[in-house]
């Protein structure tokens, strides 16, 4: 049987989670209560609900005209495994994954072990949009991030030069 990620809501062809038409999966649970977080409600571990990654693939392949796929939260990095699963098949029809976490890119080196499967996302995320939102840096400027702490981060030349290595999309 497939691995399931427990889900607060998908958006099939946003245009605000990175370039182009993207399928956004939101997560449901974060640890991380930044004050004045946008999605209060993906903050509780049981919320949401359970779907299989098979079954959110099929919409992801049945969706049209999207680029990409973007994990959003609530926090990815909490349901690693199933993610990184899950974006290695999307990777296998062409397209590229953005993982957005309130974890910075340091903290997700420095914490992966074998049981979180953090480097196996970061492994399979082609960017990913990190740290916490923090209201006193809150800007409109900054494409697809909310405060000026947040960075996106090219995880291939990160993880190859042992640094984090920041784009822009
Ligand atoms: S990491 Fe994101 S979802 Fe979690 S509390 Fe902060 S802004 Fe909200």
């Amino acid at each position: 049987m497939s691995q399931e990620v427990r889900l607060a809501g998908i958006i099939r062809e946003s245009i605000v989670d990175g370039p182009g038409y993207r399928f956004t999966v939101f997560c449901q649970g974060c640890p991380h209560r930044c004050e004045g977080c946008h999605n209060p409600q993906t903050h509780p571990f049981e919320g949401g609900k359970l779907v299989s990654i098979d079954r959110l693939f099929e919409e992801i392949k049945n969706t049209k005209l999207i680029k990409g796929v973007t994990f959003s939260g609530g926090e990815p990095f909490c349901q690693a495994k199933p993610l990184a699963e899950l974006a290695k098949m999307i990777h296998g029809i062409g397209m590229d994954v953005i993982t957005y976490t309130g974890y910075t890119y340091e903290e997700l080196i420095e914490g992966a072990n074998r049981e979180n499967g953090w480097l196996e996302l970061l492994q399979n995320s082609d960017y990913i949009i990190d740290g916490r939102f923090i209201l006193s840096q809150r800007t409109l400027n900054l494409k697809f991030r909310g405060s000026k702490n947040q960075r996106i981060i090219d995880v291939k030349k990160s993880l190859e030069q042992g640094t984090a290595v920041t784009t822009e999309l």
